[in-house]
């Protein structure tokens, strides 16, 4: 039996999931096919800026209460960044962010798709093969269901099959970071209400961070360059406890700590080039898209910003009746110009000064002391 869709979307992460509710008015038969059971966990930091998931509540306006009082949460005002081993630099940059366990945020808006009850969720289905044809996709499951969509929504991650299968995308390491996170619990020294990054040079080009997600427990991870990794041939899991063993402030926050389950690792692919994100009835959204920012590592806002425009682009394909390749491109065009011109100068500012530690650490001091230049960093990033 094959099960016939107008909309088909692999991949029920942030990117996903907003897709999906941006589809829910428009009478199209959706589907969204997951290949894990939810809830189900993600290696993230677990921080989410308030102005991403408001495009999420532009859709949805009762989600803004919902998560306002949603108690698996920490409120972030704060980062703290530590340029060396013994200064903090105050960077109260961050406006308002959430910190909330992935595997809690993506669960609360699958659940709330569900509850809609517009979409058709396949849980379990991974993408397996898909197969383009006249009238759109075939698509395959692990299960072995069988699909066919006119429009096919790849927001499958990192390591999309349908990026893969369809736009040929490779892991590119010169736009691709690594990364090691672990959860514990025990830590002390715990402001809620405060992020910690830690730049030093044995970790940069990247950072190490300590995101608080409750009163006693922290999500802590170490981000690094594709390239650095590849040929200081680093071993990031155990650069992760080496370095909390040599920081005197990770130590003692850490020290007496549990870690609870593993040091685990994932792909960061960067939005440092422009890739391809759409084709005949088809297009990519969040990290499917490499669209990681390649200086904080943030990706769940692009997720949920290009899940909200695939959707309306979606809707007005079917309205146009125009599936072709160069319809699909104002997809493309509309991501890129919402965020390209953010993301080079960023990826400017990393490929010139990441791995250079004394620019960094000459950054945090002049911003420490000299306001003006904290206010233009702040702007720049
Ligand atoms: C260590 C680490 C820390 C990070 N920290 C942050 C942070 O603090 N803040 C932030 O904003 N971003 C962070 N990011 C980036 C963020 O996690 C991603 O950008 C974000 O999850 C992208 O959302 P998405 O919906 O595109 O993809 P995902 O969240 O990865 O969702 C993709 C979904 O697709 C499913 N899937 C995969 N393959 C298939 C298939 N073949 N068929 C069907 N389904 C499939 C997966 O099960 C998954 O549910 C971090 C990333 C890493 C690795």
């Amino acid at each position: 039996m094959t099960h016939s869709f107008d909309v088909l979307i692999a991949g029920a992460g942030p990117a996903g999931t907003t897709a999906a509710m941006g589809l829910e008015k428009s009478g199209l038969r959706v589907a969204l096919l997951d290949k894990h059971t939810f809830p189900r966990d993600k290696i993230c930091g677990d921080f989410v800026a308030i102005k991403g998931l408001r495009e999420t509540f532009d859709l949805r306006p009762e989600l803004k209460d919902h998560f306002a009082h949603y108690p698996k949460k920490v409120v972030n005002t704060s980062t703290h960044v530590y340029v060396d081993k013994y200064n903090p630099l105050r960077a109260d940059w961050v406006t308002r962010s959430y910190t909330i366990k992935r595997i809690d945020l993506d669960n609360e808006l699958l659940v709330q798709v569900k509850e809609a009850g517009k979409t058709e969720v396949f849980e379990g289905h991974g993408i397996k093969r898909i197969e383009q044809t006249a009238g759109g996709y075939n698509i395959e499951s692990s299960k072995g269901l069988r699909f066919t969509a006119k429009v096919l929504i790849g927001a499958d991650g990192a390591h999309s099959a349908v990026a893969k299968q369809l736009a040929g995308y490779k892991v590119d390491r010169k736009h691709y970071g690594g990364s090691v996170r672990a959860y514990f619990s025990g830590v002390e020294n715990i402001d809620t209400a405060v992020n910690e990054v830690y730049m030093h040079k044995h970790v940069v080009p990247g950072y190490f961070w300590l995101f608080p997600v409750s009163e006693n427990e922290a999500n802590v991870g170490l981000g690094m360059h594709s390239m650095h990794i590849t040929a200081n041939k680093v071993d990031l899991k155990k650069l992760f406890h080496n370095f909390i063993e040599s920081h005197p402030v990770l130590k003692k926050k850490l020290g007496n700590a549990q870690m609870e389950g593993k040091l685990e690792g994932f792909g960061l692919p960067f939005y440092s080039k422009r890739f391809t994100l759409s084709g005949e009835g088809m297009m990519l959204c969040g990290d499917a898209g490499s669209m990681i920012d390649p200086s904080t590592g943030e990706g769940i806002l692009p997720a949920i910003h290009s899940g909200k425009i695939a959707a309306r682009k979606a809707i007005e394909a079917f309205e146009k009746n125009d599936f072709s390749a160069t319809f699909f491109k104002s997809y493309e065009d509309a991501v890129h110009e919402k965020f390209w011109p953010e993301m080079k100068r960023k990826a400017w500012l990393v490929n010139h000064f990441a791995h250079r530690y004394q620019f960094i650490k000459l950054g945090g001091y002049l911003c420490h002391h000299v306001p003006f230049i904290k206010r233009r960093l702040q702007k720049l990033m």
